[in-house]
């Protein structure tokens, strides 16, 4: 090519990166725009619903239902008093309006179908996720002598006809039928049994346990949860109650929209989990890693119970691997074991032989061990509300539990080449990583505000890393870094090079100062973890931005200029605060400070 066509598409290159830019600006801002919108359309869903869901109104004594519901808690499911919302949840739902219990993992919303369904004529029929769910609640519901069945695909011939038998037989005194999402969707004949129950009076009511599996906007989305758009229809007087510990405001008025039960009652539970104390730490390098690990099972969490999550299969089954090896007592479980291992790890770990399960995600839905008293991230998690979920799984038993989450940069690209495909994905991730680089929030500040909860420190009574030491912060600017990486990625890009984040990194230190011609641009003086740290920033105000690319293996992250770059044409400085206790340096007694 000519030099002057050289000239002209380096510069058409430019315009293109600008363009690119200028559009990444725009979507961010209708991303913006339409969670505002949403958030509207909820605060006047919730005003239209004030009413029905007043709690003072639903908690009252005057029902007649009064007395069976309070005999029933305690001689049928042994329990003393209502938790926050179950009452309310009871008297609604028994009076046969729609609702939406949100409430957190643990806070005992199975409660509020399963009490409701004795009390009715007929049954109640549960839509759940997941077979190991029902298979559950029938264990415990059937030792407490309530009659209760599920239909799945391990179901018999014979069982099944029974059931269907049994549920539009007015005397048969079936209280609970449990199914999967994809009975309603693809089983034409549990459909028409249905039908006849209703006609017959005997279906009182559905529930839908993990409702937010309606829509894409939840962590779990599950198509055949789709198909329940079908119930409000076809049986428009018999009261929905949707179940879920999922509160954003987007998912709420998805899932009443599918349901078509807009306008119900909304009931909400606080977030909030007292006795769990949350911590974040700089993840160090592999064999130091281990090395705190090792001693945090054998001395902090001594005879204690834990879990410990990881990203990915291969790290789930090193780590096991190497704690093993340093004598520690864990099991690892994920997808890829089949299901009677994960079982049988599953009852090592209840019956205190394993110390820990060393687990993906996989392992979840379902724990109901009281006394966890750790939970421990060995990265971080794909979304604040996937963190809540899993480090909810401490301390069900109301005693003081930690959970404590290990952050590294380079952990970050490992998640984000994972998620960036879907809607929310990014996004998601970036909320959790600003709750692991904020060095001076209440942590439990932080992640009330993801569910639309105000905390303050208060409410956390010391119970975070950051509430329970005196921090002395400083606020710093850090323009100046983000414009020698800005020159590191011009150069590099006219050099027709793409740079990891790692490789970045790398740059900033000299490593390709050489071969790059990289001239102005002086090097850190502080250490890598702190540089890590200004890379994440710069990362999530939308100074810095991944570029995704393909490759036959696998997904590249690569880094370039975010959508604010603009910014700092117009002389905008970027801050950043940095707390002095968190930035001990490893391997080093003196404290550096910016
Ligand atoms: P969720 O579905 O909200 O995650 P569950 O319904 O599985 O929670 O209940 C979690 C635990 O709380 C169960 O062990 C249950 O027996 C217990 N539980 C529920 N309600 C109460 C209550 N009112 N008092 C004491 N324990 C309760
Ligand atoms: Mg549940
Ligand atoms: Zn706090």
């Amino acid at each position: 090519m000519e030099a002057k066509d050289e000239e002209k598409c380096k510069q058409i290159d430019i315009e293109l990166i600008e363009i690119d830019l200028e559009i990444a600006q725009l979507q961010k801002r209708k991303s913006d725009l339409i969670k505002h919108k949403e958030q509207l359309k909820y605060l006047s869903y919730q005003r239209q619903t004030d009413l029905i869901s007043d709690k003072k109104k639903w908690t009252h004594k005057d029902f007649p239902w009064y007395n069976i519901v309070q005999e029933t808690l305690k001689n049928k499911f042994k329990l003393e008093t209502f938790r926050p919302q179950q009452l309310a949840a009871i008297n609604i739902t028994l009076s046969k309006h729609d609702a939406l219990l949100i409430m957190p993992t643990g806070g005992g919303k199975s409660l509020c179908y399963q009490l409701p369904a004795i009390i009715d004529k007929g049954f109640t029929l549960v839509v759940s996720p997941m077979v190991s769910l029902m298979e559950d609640q029938i264990i415990q519901l059937n030792k407490f002598k309530i009659n209760a069945k599920m239909i799945s695909s391990y179901s018999t011939k014979e069982e099944t006809k029974l059931l269907y038998q049994m549920m539009i037989d007015g005397k048969s005194m079936l209280k609970l039928v449990y199914c999967t999402p994809e009975r309603i969707a693809k089983s034409k004949i549990f459909m028409t049994k249905l039908q006849k129950a209703y006609n017959l009076n005997l279906l009182s009511r559905i529930a839908i346990d993990e409702v937010h599996c309606c829509t894409t906007w939840g962590h779990d989305f599950r198509p055949d949860y789709t198909h329940l758009t079908i119930f409000k229809p076809m049986f428009p007087d018999i009261p929905v109650l949707g179940l879920t510990a999922t509160a954003s405001s987007k998912v709420i008025t998805d899932t009443q929209k599918l349901l078509q039960i807009q306008g119900c009652a909304l009931l909400k539970a606080t977030f909030n989990r007292p006795n769990l104390f949350y911590e974040v730490k700089w993840k160090p390098d592999n064999k130091e890693c281990l090395d705190e690990f090792e001693s945090l099972l054998k001395n902090k969490f001594k005879n204690q119970s834990g879990i410990i999550y990881t990203t990915s299969i291969k790290d789930c089954e090193n780590l096991k691997k190497e704690l093993r090896e340093r004598g520690c007592k864990v099991g690892a479980y994920h997808a890829q074991l089949e299901a009677p291992l994960r079982t049988k790890i599953h009852n090592k770990w209840l019956n205190g032989e394993y110390q820990a399960v060393v687990a993906t995600i996989a392992f979840g839905l379902g724990i109901d061990k009281p006394d966890v008293r750790f939970v421990i991230h060995h990265a971080l998690s794909k979304s604040i509300e996937n963190f809540y979920q899993e480090s909810g799984r401490a301390g069900r038993d109301g005693k003081k539990s930690t959970c404590l989450l290990y952050y590294k940069l380079s952990d970050v690209f490992k998640l984000s080449t994972m998620v960036f495909t879907t809607q929310t994905g990014l996004p998601n991730l970036y909320s959790i990583i600003k709750y692991c680089l904020n060095s001076k929030d209440c942590r439990r500040k932080l992640i009330a505000s993801h569910f639309d909860e105000s905390w303050e420190s208060i409410d956390c009574n010391k119970m975070c890393d950051h509430c329970s030491t005196e921090l002395t912060t400083k606020r710093i600017s850090i323009t100046e870094y983000c414009k020698d990486l800005y020159e590191i990625l011009n150069v590099t890009s006219n050099n027709d090079m793409k740079l990891t984040a790692q490789m970045l990194l790398d740059s900033w230190y000299g490593k390709y100062n050489k071969k790059m011609k990289i001239t102005n641009i002086k090097p850190p003086t502080f250490s890598r973890m702190r540089a890590e740290m200004i890379v994440g920033e710069l990362l999530v105000q939308n100074y810095l931005a991944e570029d995704f690319h393909f490759t036959p293996y696998s997904t590249i992250s690569y880094i370039k200029r975010g959508s604010n770059h603009s910014k700092l044409l117009q002389d905008h400085q970027i801050h950043m605060y940095i707390s002095k206790e968190k930035f001990i340096e490893p391997n080093s007694k003196k404290i550096k400070f910016l």
